[in-house]
């Protein structure tokens, strides 16, 4: 995998890094064409999750979020956004495409591995789908609530004591 996936892996929560690294290694040995898996985010502070949320509230562009600083899974470095690499170049987000040639869509070949591990997909969220996102779900199969999450202790690191 690629160094900068490598270095968003190693700021995930401390619980998750070697459990990412297995699977995005898995995706990666799985995509056997033109795309291999990078990371575009993994921990996001609570600071930029703030600057996310002003953007076309208090700030110009349009509103890429409905969560504040504290509110988002990626906030406490359980969730990852991907984008395929083409070629080692491309970024891109296609989710129907077979870069492998293999009659099952790349994206989806990693959803199924993200979910083999215990991650939620994004995508089968039916409010609003989205579909580079995937997040560890907590160990009764269920997805963290932010809410828990936000009450937890933190070590001296600011990850959260499970
Ligand atoms: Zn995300």
């Amino acid at each position: 995998m690629d160094s900068i996936t490598l270095q968003r892996i190693e700021k995930l929560h401390p619980s998750v890094r070697d459990e990412v690294k297995k699977i995005i290694a898995e995706c990666d040995e799985a995509l056997t064409g033109r795309a291999k898996v990078r990371i575009t985010q993994g921990l996001r502070t609570f600071d930029e999750q703030n600057e996310l949320y002003a953007q076309g509230r208090t700030k110009p562009g349009k509103k890429v979020t409905n969560a504040k600083g504290g509110q988002s899974i990626h906030n406490y470095g359980f969730a990852v956004d991907i984008c395929l690499s083409i070629d080692g170049k491309t970024a891109n987000w296609g989710t129907t495409k077979d870069w492998d040639n293999d009659k099952v869509a790349d994206w989806y070949e990693c959803v199924k591995i993200f979910a083999r591990h215990g991650w939620d997909w994004g995508g089968n969220w039916k409010t609003f789908k989205d579909l580079p996102h995937f997040e560890k779900k907590n160990s009764n199969n269920k997805p963290y609530n932010w809410r828990e999450l936000l009450q937890n202790k933190k070590d001296s690191s600011g990850y959260v004591i499970l």
